[in-house]
């Protein structure tokens, strides 16, 4: 695998900046902020945060590309993308290192991430198929009607710190194959894989300006979303400040899609194979040390599957191997940022107090001490956490922890299992264990939630199906990526055509009919 000079030179500066016209270009702000290693707790390096100077270069940049890119045929586009997945194939594990370094997740799961975002751009090189439309030959005597999908113009991808690379991946590859030239505002948390793929898209041949980085914080975000050339925005991460993103750009008359937090349930029927419900249950709540909006964060125990299932669920909550994400035997790697520790911290005490019970405390270790991990103290280390006995009111099971923390609820049976998730503000993803194919056909049927496992604790979808919650984990009308991506980065228009073969009959003023 050849390095560029450049990417060499990303990976020692001081300070991550933004990309901007096709090459590095320094904050005209003069903000930072920490980019930490969470393993060692370490300041790794500096972070730009952009002023509206900068959005506006930015954005200056992405429409002066824009008439030559939406011109471009969509298969010339498509080549381009070719390349850059070529690119992404070659550079997956550089950039999965990338990841575990600035977000913590361990090394193959960031290699999942890593292929995830890649899905995404082979479905986006399949766009000259996808942007096909329809036409109607002779809707009335000599005309023809057909539609077509145009860009937008310059859009804006604003994402969070849990998938660096993937979560971008779900918009920019999509947007810019339909010929929309864009800016991305990626998470100050873990800022470095926005700027290596940016250096990729150019090593594929990108024209300078229809891919553009901006770090930073809410200033670039407010910028971007006021910015009268900004024409449609998508947006992942927490629930509050996505319906702040969904409103602020609405009321502009923008196109929005604005993916927030979650609370994600597993049912496990009494029916279910229980070893693999376990299994289920503890690589979705504790891969990625919770910090996924798909995670599961609370079981649904029903019937008599509690008392089943509690003790294999305590062992090997327990036997987690948490560790450097580095280590390639590591399960889970520790939490993004001390505040964010602090967080969970404060929730796992909150169940305490409102009187669940705390069966595996990852506070605290093995040996009784506050939970670490040799050598690597300073780090941001908890480990998992159980309760059970959880109810509805409880701020545990109300609420997105994102962290580790496995809330166990349980009830009598199915129809209660389904109106709790019902009745739950965040509807992200849901899964349900079974054996039982009536049931697994009557949950997908009757639940309310965007995305449904069964036996699968982890529905992501695939890049041709689409992501996306209901109620308030997503706001906005479509989905992100696939057929419904392709759909929010264009715009429909209809085109009704005639030529007269010298049938000039003068001003009709009737509604004109078939004929
Ligand atoms: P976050 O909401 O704190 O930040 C997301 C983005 O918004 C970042 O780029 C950040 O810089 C920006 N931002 C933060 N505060 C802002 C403000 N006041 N004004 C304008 N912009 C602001 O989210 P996070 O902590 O980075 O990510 C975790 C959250 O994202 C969780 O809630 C998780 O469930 C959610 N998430 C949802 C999905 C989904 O598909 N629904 C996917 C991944 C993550």
């Amino acid at each position: 695998m050849s390095i560029s000079p450049f990417l060499s030179e990303l990976e020692r500066s001081p300070v991550i900046g933004n990309w901007i016209d096709g090459r590095p270009a320094a904050s005209t702000g003069d903000r930072t902020q920490d980019v930490f290693n969470p393993a060692t707790g370490e300041v790794s390096r500096q972070v730009a945060i952009s002023s509206v100077k900068d959005v506006e270069a930015a954005v200056a940049s992405a429409r002066a590309a824009l008439p030559a890119w939406a011109n471009l045929p969509p298969i010339r586009r498509a080549r381009i993308l070719n390349k850059f997945l070529a690119l992404l194939n070659e550079h997956r594990d550089r950039l999965a290192e990338i990841i575990t370094r600035e977000h913590g997740k361990v090394f193959t799961d960031a290699q999942g991430e890593v292929t995830r975002g890649i899905e995404i751009v082979e479905f986006a090189v399949g766009i000259p198929q996808l942007l096909k439309t329809n036409f109607t030959d002779q809707v009335s005597t000599g005309i023809d009607n057909w539609t077509l999908r145009q860009p937008l113009g310059v859009v804006a991808g604003i994402t969070p710190f849990n998938f660096p690379v993937m979560v971008p991946c779900w918009m920019f590859p999509i947007a810019i194959a339909c010929g929309n030239t864009f800016v991305l505002k990626p998470s100050e948390r873990d800022p470095s894989a926005s700027l290596y793929m940016a250096e990729l898209l150019r090593q594929a041949g990108l024209p300078d300006g229809v891919f553009n980085v901006v770090q930073g914080d809410k200033v670039a975000v407010d910028a971007l979303i006021d910015h009268p050339d900004v024409k449609a925005v998508s947006f992942v991460g927490s629930t509050p400040i996505a319906h702040y993103i969904y409103q602020r750009s609405a009321e502009q008359g923008k196109r929005v899609q604005a993916l927030g937090g979650a609370k994600n349930h597993m049912v496990v029927m009494p029916d279910a194979d229980i070893d693999r419900a376990v299994d289920g249950l503890i690589g979705a709540a504790y891969g990625s040390a919770g910090e996924r909006c798909m995670a599961i964060s609370v079981a649904v125990l029903v019937g008599d599957v509690a008392d089943k299932i509690m003790p294999k669920l305590i062992e090997r909550t327990r036997q987690l191997k948490v560790k450097n994400g580095m280590e390639l035997d590591a399960e889970m790697g520790p939490i993004v940022t001390r505040q964010a520790l602090e967080r969970i911290q404060g929730y796992i005490e909150d169940g305490v107090q409102s009187g669940a019970t705390l069966l595996v405390d990852g506070r605290v270790g093995a040996d009784g001490k506050p939970f670490t991990v040799p050598g690597h103290e300073g780090g941001f280390w908890i480990g998992g956490t159980l309760f059970d006995n959880v109810t509805t009111d409880m701020r545990i099971y109300k609420e997105e922890i994102f962290g580790p923390v496995l809330a166990c609820v349980r009830v009598k049976d199915f129809a209660e299992a389904v109106e709790l998730i019902n009745a739950h503000e965040f509807a992200n993803g849901v899964a349900c264990y079974t054996s039982d194919g009536n049931v697994a056909r009557e949950f997908g049927r009757r639940i309310e939630v965007g995305m449904v496992g069964i036996n699968v604790p982890i529905p992501v979808p695939m890049a041709w199906h689409g992501f996306g919650g209901w109620k308030k984990s997503l706001f906005g009308d479509m989905h992100v990526y696939g057929e419904e991506g392709v759909r929010f980065y264009t715009r429909q228009k209809s085109i009704m055509q005639r030529w007269p073969e010298s049938i000039d009959k003068g001003a009709e003023f009737a509604m004109p009919t078939a004929k």
